[in-house]
């Protein structure tokens, strides 16, 4: 039985930071370090724009910081269809501008080339994150509903978990569930390099503040396996619904979350023992498993279920039961952590390598390889390996297609009709301007807002100076 509505209309992003090197191809040291590499990828960004910081036509954000890593925000979206399709279009994007430096370096006779990884640590060992964006009501409660996501943040790792390869207490290297486990200190924060925390509280919500609030949520790994993006972000807009239609998961409390983030990512197992805050333990398959047993209920009592969303549920239970009884292979289509182990247990069983031997780390590294032609993820979707849930076509139109149902489809729009007629337009999140000193600048603070005249007028005013040679336009 099921009941009769959506769930709460919600805009969901996704930000990744990518890692990123330069390989020499033979044997001398890289021509270039991780910086200098990143700036040559964005170089011609900056060229065109004068800016590290761009909108592109897909409504999202491309970005570098200063000596960081490349960033993609993927536009706003309110169906989990745009989601995966978007993050996917962030991927190409990237992989485009590596294609071209790439080019640009071979033409400079340096042997070399750029590689992007959608991973969550370097070499040295620094990390770097994944953010998920999840829209919630202004009215409520937000520090509650924050607080009890911390059990489903640290426990939730099981299951969509990048995989992980690190040494053990007397440094013998073992497969553990998450990169991004150890990188976190503390439960919610405003701050985010000092504290480290799971979620970032900063109250900064990209829209109408009376109306809303952006939950921050900053721990995760970067996923590689569609099936990972749709549980990640899938599971939480469930939870987010059940919490706002009165649901409750404060009993599931964890006494020491930092210290549970840790002891549930080293156990693939997942049958470590945590406390929770009123002294009772919980395995963390048995939390989750509660957890997916409450949302399931009210899903079943009060929601019509999208395809997508009946396909999380489904994939939440199987991935509990997989880790339960020890077969990954399940899963291993559809989360990361199993298809990585997949991988690299059938590479060790051919060739008798150990996990910490340098080959079973650069298949591990290629997993994560997103640059054209170099990683594993195109080969293992073709041969059925990883399961497509919106197909390669779909994401390829999504590099120019925002999604048609927030104002993304908006921004993206003008970006693309400002990039056509070569107009300098300055974006943020939630305004557009036309840099002509005449039109008035449009603010955008609804987020679910896809048709606005104002913008209809600001296109047909960029139309006009178009036309104008004099007016407004950048040298080529
Ligand atoms: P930082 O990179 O320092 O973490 P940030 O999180 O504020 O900064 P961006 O990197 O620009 O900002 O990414 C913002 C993300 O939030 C995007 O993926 C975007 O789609 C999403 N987003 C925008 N507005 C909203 C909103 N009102 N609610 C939820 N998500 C939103
Ligand atoms: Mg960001
Ligand atoms: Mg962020």
């Amino acid at each position: 039985m099921s009941g009769s509505r959506p769930t709460a209309r919600r805009i969901i992003g996704i930000e990744t930071e990518y890692g990123i090197t330069c390989a020499s191809g033979t044997a001398g040291p890289p021509p270039m370090d991780a910086d200098q590499a990143a700036r040559a990828l964005f170089d011609p960004i900056i060229q065109r724009g004068r800016s590290s910081n761009v909108f592109t036509r897909s409504g999202g954000r491309l970005y570098l910081d200063v000596g960081s890593h490349p960033e993609y925000a993927t536009a706003e979206c309110d169906r989990l269809e745009d989601l995966l399709a978007q993050d996917r279009a962030g991927d190409l994007i990237m992989a485009d501008l590596a294609d071209q430096a790439n080019a640009r370096l071979e033409d400079r006779g340096v042997t070399g080339r750029i590689h992007l990884l959608k991973n969550n640590l370097d070499a040295e060992g620094n990390g770097f994150g994944c953010h998920e964006n999840y829209l919630v009501r202004r009215s409520g409660s937000f520090w509650q509903d924050a607080q009890t996501l911390v059990p489903h943040l640290v426990t939730r790792q099981i299951l969509v978990g990048a995989g992980h390869i690190a040494p053990d207490a007397r440094g013998r290297a073992r497969y553990c569930f998450s990169q991004r486990a150890d990188q976190t200190w503390e439960a919610l924060s405003a701050a985010t390099t000092r504290a480290r925390p799971m979620i970032n509280t900063r109250d900064e919500p990209h829209a109408d503040a009376e109306r809303y609030r952006r939950m921050h949520i900053i721990v995760g790994d970067s996923s590689i396996a569609q099936g990972s993006t749709l549980l990640k972000a899938g599971a939480m807009d469930l939870l987010l619904d059940y919490l706002e239609s009165g649901g409750d998961l404060s009993d599931l409390a964890l006494a020491e979350p930092m210290r549970a983030i840790r002891e549930v990512s080293s156990d693939l197992r997942a049958a470590v023992a945590l406390e929770l805050a009123d002294g009772r333990t919980i395995t963390p398959v048995d939390l989750q498993h509660e957890h997916l047993e409450r949302v399931t209920a009210h899903v079943q009592a009060e929601l019509d279920p999208t395809d997508l969303q009946r396909q999380v549920l489904d994939l939440w239970g199987r991935g509990l039961e997989a880790v339960r009884s020890g077969r990954y292979e399940a899963v291993a289509a559809e989360l990361d952590w199993a298809a990585k182990l997949q991988l690299l247990t059938r590479y060790t069983q051919r060739t008798g390598a150990r996990l910490d031997d340098p080959r079973v780390a650069r298949l591990a590294l290629a997993y994560h390889d997103v640059t054209s032609g170099e990683g594993l993820r195109p080969r293992l979707e073709r041969a059925g390996l990883l399961r497509r849930y919106i197909d390669q076509e779909a994401c390829r139109a999504a590099v120019t297609r925002p999604p048609a149902t927030t104002r993304a489809r908006l921004r993206g729009a003008a970006v693309a009709r400002a990039e056509d007629l070569r107009l300098d337009l300055s974006v943020d999140w939630v305004s557009l301007r036309l840099d002509d000193g005449v039109c008035r600048p449009v603010s955008l603070t609804d987020p679910f807002r896809a048709v606005d005249e104002r913008v209809d007028a600001l296109l047909a005013a960029m139309d006009d100076r178009g036309l104008d040679p004099g007016a407004g336009m950048r040298p080529a």
